[in-house]
Order: structure tokens, then C-alpha cells, then sequence
């Protein structure tokens, strides 16, 4: 047999190794603005556009190259950061692999314009797919700056296989941040579409947190510090009733390199227990310091992923640090652990007294005359007035000051399939089980309601009909309300600014931190708007980049699952009938919209069998 063993040529290598290197644009925004930090930048401009896709491109200021190294930067393991095995272990630099711009080169069209301090000119070259296309002699500021553009040009698979915009675009901040966060002392400038969206000046590690998450931020950090033998631990984490229910503000440094750490992140959360709620997360910007040596960075491609010497101890020190700064500061525990949440009253309906709700039902309902009246075409709607007076005296046990009855709007067409049987017995016989359950009968046998679900799965059928036929009234706030947001929080706040106005909201403007709001979805309290938008968005950036869903699901999910009536809740009567109601009007009444079983039937025959 003949031998059949051939090296690879280079751009084939170069493509494969940039599998490893290049996921998504984020990950170039990573090697790029590394290596700006690497090369001593004090100024860091990151400038994308279409979430990276069209451009990527970093600007900095620092050292420059000259023209050899410009055109060797581009080979595979060319580095100028490390030189033997030994450097391994006492890396100060990002970067050491000499990967990242071959493996970028390999698989996008490459632009670089670079100069030192000592040349006078600059050099200018352009590869596409590994080949050098052309090079010149520029005149350009000292510094480099490269830009990416066409990423995946020539793997397509790889170019079908990206998110939205809106999706790659996240990806990059989180990268952005990553590196900001460990350089309070270099600006940053991060431009999209055009638009700065970033503006870091100089400052102390809490100034740049502020920076990045707002400023209302800044108080809710607690400091933490700690130096002993193994570790130098320096930070902060906020204060614990700013736990959330999302993860998102979790970040650990390890020698000036974001690092993940699942046992870690455990110490830190050990550290707060008693403190948060279980299902809560803190933030925490939690900085390490180790002997390089003591630390391999090396067993990841992408390198988030780190292995410490002697985790155990460091899990210990970290603990014990950061509850020492909890009790220093005084973060005392200020929650109730024998409260039960179920019971809390939602916040959209705490300033909602419990009014006799606008509950539409056909007063002439005749369940024997079901199947005509549907055949008559439209449905005629009664008078509330008589269908009151079904209930005359019926409520007189549901307390209406008690703010945890909840009033139900019913605004759907009563739909009787499930009754017609001829019994009408349902008209009066709703009742709540345990504030969890609404009970009815049936002609099979007996309905049960989950209440939470159920008036989920109504108001996500109601918020997706809204934000897709435009048509959620809203109701104008006699002073404009101001919220602040973060840039983040902004950016999808602008992403998601007209299935909003869709539903009710209306904005002012969304370019600043501070935001204006003249108006407010029908059902949404005035007290409660901030919670409700701090959730959407939260959930939204969750969700968003769970599956291929589309925006208006994803927000009348988030909306359905804010505003649900919660288990624990009393529901008066009518509120109970209505649920029944508009449960059965929805077009899929069985799920709710997180795929969970909203009601069931218990048949006759199952309960004979019981006294069988
Ligand atoms: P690594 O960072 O692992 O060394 P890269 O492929 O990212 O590998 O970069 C290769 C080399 O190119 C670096 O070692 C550095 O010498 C040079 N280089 C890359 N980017 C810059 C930059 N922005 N400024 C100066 N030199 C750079
Ligand atoms: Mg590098």
C-alpha cells in the first residue's frame, strides 16, 4: 500500500485551528481587544456592526508593530509573548497561543493598519483567507487597528449557524465587559451601528462597574478585600436584596482574566446563604490574584475555564472573606424565611382594590341553547347588570379589602362547549382550593383549574394578539414617570420598544439613562412599572437566547408570567368564573405557555370509584 499520510497545508490547518479560536464574532472581539491591552493601550475603541457580522474592528494605541512582525503576526504560533515552556508558567500577558489572528485571517478579510513610536510610517496590509492581498506603507496614529470583516466568509455553515444580530450583539458586550471590568484604567469606547454605546473613562474598578451597569449600581456594591499567602482577593458584591432571579452580574478575575468557576460561584452563593431567597442569585465582581505558576489557564481553548492548585482552600478563603465583608458592612439578613412567598401579592395588583371586575358573561346563557347561539354567528354580550344578580349574596365571605383578592378581567367571549350538557349546574358553583386550585363541575365530571397557569396562559394569548395587532391600550400617566437603565438594559429596551408601545407602553425617549414614560399598559399599576420592566428586560435577555422563538412570544411570555395571578392569591367569585371564561375562550387552552397543564377533569367515574 502506498503511504497516504500529507501535512496539511497551511490555510487548512489555520482553518481548523480557527474553529477552535473563532465560535462568533464575540470571540474575535475577545482576541482583538486582548491583544490591544496586551500591547499597552491606554484607549481601546471597539467598533461592530450587524452584531459583528459585517465588521468587528478594534483601535488602540499602544505599542504598534513593525512591518515584519505586522506580516509574522499573521502566522500560526507566532508570538511575541512567550518563548520557552517555562513562560507558560508565568504568563502576565492575554494572549500566548499566537493563534487568534491567524485563525481570524484564515476565515474573514482582514484590514490592518499599524505603526510604532520609533517608525514614521505605518504599514497597511489586507489578507482574505489567510493569503496577503496587499500591503502598503500608511500614514496612521501610533497604534493598530484591525478590522474583521466578513466573518465566515468562506465556511458557510459556519456563517448559517450565527444568532440574530440582536444575539451576537449580546455575546460582544458580555465579552466587552469581560475585559473592561479588569481595566478600569484603560477607556474603552464601544461604537454599534454607528452609535457609541459605551463610553468607559478612566477610573477606579467601582466607578467602572458603575460605568458599565449604571449608576445605580453603585451603592448596592459591598467591598471585598483579603490578602493572605495564596490569594489576593479584592471586589465587591452587591448588597443582598439585590439578588435576582436571573444570573447575570456574576463575574470572576483570576491574574486579570475572566474566569468561569461553577465551585467558586458556590463559595460566593455558601457565603450569602440565609441572606437571599434559594431560587436568587447575588452579583458579585470578585477579583483573584494567585502566583501565576499556581494557576493553568491552559486546559480550555477559549480559556474561561481555569484550574487552581489548591481550589479547597481558595473555596474557604473566599467564603469566609465575603461573609466577613456582609457582617462588616452590616448586610444584615432582612428577609422573612417562615413567609411564604406564594402568599405575596403581586405587584401589579398592590394598589388594585379589589373592584368588581368587568366580567362579560351572557346573562341569558342558556347551556341548552349553546348550540344555536353559536350557529347565529355572533355572540350577543349582556348586560353585566343581570349576570350580577346571579350572585346577589354570594360574596359576601370574599373580604374586598383584602388585597390579595384578585380581580380577574374577563374581556373575552364566555364560551360554554364544556358545559353543554344540559346541566347548567357551573352557573354558581366555581370555588377556590387551597387559593391555588379554581373548582368547577363539568358534564364529565370535575374541572380543576390551575389558577396561576390558567390566567397565564389567558394573558399570553391577550398580550400576543396585542403586540400583534397593535391594539393594548394604554393608559396616559398624568406625570410622565422616569425610570433609569443601564446601557444594557437600554439596548433591549430599544430592541423591544415597539411590541411595548404595542401593548401600552409609550416612551419618550430611550438614549439616555434615564428614561421617561408617559404611559403604561391598561393592567399595570403605576407603582408597579419599574418591577415589571426590570423583570421583562431580565427575562427577556434570558429567554431570547434560550431558542429561535420570536420576540413578541418571548415578551408575551415574560408579560404572562409577571402578571399572572400567583398561587396563594384569593380570587373572589367573579374573578374565579372569569378565569373559567377566558380560559376556555383561549385557542389552546390545555398548556400554559411554559408547556405546563393548566387544568384537568376528574370523571365521574374516577371519583365512583372511590366509594366503590
Ligand atoms: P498572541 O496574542 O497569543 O501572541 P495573536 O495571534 O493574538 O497571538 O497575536 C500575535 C502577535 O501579534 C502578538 O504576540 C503580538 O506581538 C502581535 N499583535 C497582535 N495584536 C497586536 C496589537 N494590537 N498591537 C501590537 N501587537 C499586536
Ligand atoms: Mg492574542
Amino acid at each position: 500500500m502506498t503511504d497516504i499520510i500529507k501535512l496539511l497545508p497551511d490555510h487548512v490547518a489555520n482553518q481548523i485551528a480557527a474553529g477552535e479560536v473563532v465560535q462568533r464574532p464575540a470571540s474575535v472581539v475577545k482576541e482583538l481587544m486582548e491583544n490591544a491591552i496586551d500591547a499597552g493601550a491606554t484607549t481601546v475603541k471597539l467598533i461592530v456592526k450587524d452584531g459583528g457580522k459585517a465588521l468587528i474592528q478594534v483601535v488602540d494605541d499602544g505599542m504598534g508593530m513593525s512591518e515584519t512582525d505586522a506580516r509574522l503576526s499573521f502566522e500560526r504560533h507566532a508570538t511575541s509573548k512567550i518563548s520557552s515552556a517555562q513562560d507558560l508558567f508565568n504568563l502576565h500577558t492575554k494572549g500566548f497561543r499566537g493563534e487568534a489572528l491567524a485563525s481570524i485571517a484564515a476565515i474573514a478579510h482582514v484590514d490592518m493598519q499599524t505603526r510604532t513610536e520609533t517608525n514614521e510610517v505605518g504599514v497597511h496590509i489586507k489578507i482574505e483567507g489567510s493569503k496577503i492581498v496587499s500591503q502598503e506603507v500608511v500614514a496612521t496614529p501610533q497604534g493598530t487597528s484591525i478590522s474583521v470583516k466578513n466573518l465566515f466568509f468562506n465556511i458557510p455553515a459556519r456563517r448559517n449557524f450565527l444568532k440574530s444580530n440582536q444575539v451576537e450583539l449580546r455575546h460582544i458586550t458580555d465579552e466587552f465587559h469581560r475585559v473592561a471590568l479588569v481595566h478600569p484604567n484603560t477607556e474603552f469606547h464601544f461604537y454599534n451601528n454607528g452609535s457609541e454605546i459605551f463610553n468607559l473613562p478612566k477610573g477606579k474598578p467601582r466607578q467602572r462597574i458603575a460605568h458599565i451597569f449604571g449608576s445605580r449600581m453603585e451603592n448596592r456594591l459591598v467591598p471585598v478585600s483579603e490578602e493572605t499567602e495564596v490569594v489576593k482577593i479584592s471586589g465587591f458584591i452587591c448588597k443582598p436584596e439585590f439578588a435576582k432571579k436571573s444570573r447575570g452580574e456574576q463575574f470572576f478575575f483570576a491574574n486579570d482574566r475572566f474566569i468561569k468557576s461553577p465551585y467558586l460561584h458556590h463559595a460566593v452563593v455558601a457565603a450569602f446563604e440565609g441572606l437571599i431567597k434559594p431560587d436568587t442569585y447575588p452579583g458579585y465582581f470578585i477579583y483573584l490574584e494567585v502566583d501565576p505558576s499556581s494557576i493553568d489557564i491552559n486546559i480550555h481553548p477559549t480559556k474561561t475555564e481555569v484550574k487552581f492548585d489548591d481550589e479547597n482552600t481558595l473555596y474557604a478563603i473566599l467564603r469566609s472573606t465575603i461573609k466577613h465583608s456582609l457582617g462588616q458592612f452590616n448586610v444584615a439578613p432582612v428577609l422573612d424565611f417562615d413567609h411564604d412567598p406564594n402568599l405575596d401579592t403581586p405587584y401589579a395588583y398592590k394598589e388594585k382594590g379589589a373592584v368588581l371586575p368587568k366580567v362579560t358573561v351572557d346573562a341569558t346563557f342558556n347551556p341548552f341553547q349553546e348550540r344555536e347561539r353559536k350557529s347565529g354567528g355572533s355572540f350577543q354580550r349582556a348586560s353585566s347588570k343581570g349576570w350580577e344578580n346571579l350572585y346577589e349574596g354570594l360574596d359576601q365571605d370574599v373580604d374586598t379589602n383584602n388585597f390579595s383578592s384578585v380581580a380577574i378581567e374577563s374581556d373575552s367571549e364566555a364560551q360554554g362547549t364544556l358545559y353543554d350538557d344540559g346541566v347548567g349546574e357551573h352557573m354558581a358553583t366555581t370555588f377556590q382550593l387551597r387559593r391555588k386550585f379554581v373548582v368547577s363541575t363539568v358534564k364529565s365530571g370535575m374541572l380543576v383549574i390551575h389558577q396561576n397557569r390558567a390566567h397565564e396562559r389567558i394573558l399570553f394569548e391577550k398580550f400576543l394578539g396585542e403586540i400583534t395587532v397593535k391594539e393594548g391600550v394604554s393608559q396616559q400617566l398624568l406625570f410622565p414617570l422616569e425610570l433609569t437603565f443601564n446601557p444594557q438594559e437600554l439596548g433591549i429596551l430599544r430592541e423591544i420598544k415597539d411590541s411595548l408601545t404595542n401593548i401600552g407602553f409609550a416612551f419618550e425617549s430611550l438614549e439616555e439613562e434615564t428614561v421617561k414614560l408617559t404611559g403604561v399598559p391598561l393592567m399595570v399599576p403605576e407603582s408597579g412599572i419599574g418591577t415589571v420592566l426590570d423583570r421583562l428586560i431580565a427575562d427577556y435577555a434570558e429567554g431570547f437566547n434560550e431558542g429561535t422563538v420570536s420576540q413578541a412570544e418571548v415578551l408575551a411570555k415574560v408579560l404572562s408570567k409577571n402578571l399572572a395571578v400567583k398561587t396563594g392569591e384569593l380570587l373572589d367569585q367573579e374573578s374565579q368564573l372569569a378565569l373559567v371564561n377566558n380560559l376556555f375562550a383561549c385557542k389552546e387552552p390545555t398548556l400554559s405557555p411554559f408547556q405546563k397543564l393548566t387544568y384537568t377533569i376528574i370523571s365521574e367515574g374516577d371519583i365512583d370509584k372511590k366509594f366503590s
